[in-house]
């Protein structure tokens, strides 16, 4: 596996592979490596004739307040297990060379990120459609692969392939979870043993509404109220939101649509923020 630093080379060699006919499958990733994304790297191997990963904490992407600086990184370790997988290219960009002095200009996509994590975190969506956009630019990819773990980035992301008419094919893949149940997630390091242990009830409260739902249950308020109860009994978290969606276009809904439905939580636990979801 070679790593590329910078964004002229790793252009270079995405044209060569193109003109050489192959596929390239793309995987970006913030590092801090887990097993989520090594389901998103296997599937990219699969699918494609050469894999490129990036690995770039994207200031752009994060508020003042959030957790850029301490964010945890561990490149030795990110590089073992990508090698391991086979993995072709690492991009591994500076910040200063993929925002350089001057840098002004922004990709946003309007009305999906004014909803759940884009309501708690208002500029997180365009420093993400941005960074992917000049990411696509840099190693273009005929596929590129997102975990539903973040369902709104999948789904905000598919919408800025379409309306930019950008030819990559981007695929979603499932979440990938602990054995209690719990997303993996590059901040659940942040957790303490007992936080770790209260971290569980976002799939808990999860699981009650997958519950609720295919006993027939369809008021959306119904199965928040029972979501609520779920997590109030961890006395360390604290509910940011509790959501149910329509995953075409993120409205809000009142009953669940089979098949087009998102139920979306954001949880403090402690100092932490985690989120997770299901499709329904
Ligand atoms: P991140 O490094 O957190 O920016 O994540 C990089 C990619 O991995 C994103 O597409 C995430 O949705 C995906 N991802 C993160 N955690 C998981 C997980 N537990 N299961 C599946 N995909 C994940």
């Amino acid at each position: 596996m070679r790593i590329i630093y910078s964004a002229d080379e790793m252009q270079q060699i995405a044209n060569k592979y193109r003109e050489l006919g192959k596929k390239i499958g793309f995987v970006p990733t913030m590092g801090y490596l887990h097993e989520g994304h090594l389901s998103l790297v296997r599937k990219a191997k699969e699918d494609n004739d050469v894999v490129f990963v990036s690995i770039f904490v994207n200031p752009l992407q994060f508020a003042p307040n959030e957790d850029l600086d301490k964010y945890p990184r561990d490149l030795r370790r990110d590089e073992e297990l990508l090698k391991e997988e086979g993995v072709d290219f690492l991009f591994y960009p500076a910040v200063e060379k993929m925002y350089p002095d001057g840098f002004q200009t922004y990709v946003e996509v309007e009305k999906l990120t004014k909803v759940l994590e884009g309501k708690s975190r208002p500029t997180h969506f365009k420093g993400v459609t941005t960074v992917v956009l000049k990411l696509f630019n840099i190693t273009k990819p005929h596929r590129a692969y997102f975990g539903k773990k973040d369902a709104q980035q999948l789904l905000v992301i598919r919408r800025m392939v379409k309306d930019l008419n950008l030819d990559i094919d981007v695929v979603g893949m499932p979440i990938v979870r602990e054995e209690d149940g719990l997303a993996m997630s590059s901040r659940n390091k942040y957790l303490n043993e007992e936080e770790r242990k209260q971290a569980v009830c976002l799939y808990k409260s999860l699981k009650k509404a997958e519950e609720l739902i295919n006993s027939g249950e369809t008021d959306a308020k119904e199965i928040i109220d029972e979501m609520k109860k779920v997590i109030k009994s961890y006395p360390l978290a604290e509910i940011d939101y509790i959501s149910i969606n329509r995953l075409s276009d993120l409205e809000e809904l009142k009953t669940i649509e089979k098949g087009n439905t998102l139920v979306s939580l954001a949880v403090r636990i402690g100092q932490t923020r985690l989120i997770d979801n299901m499709w329904f």
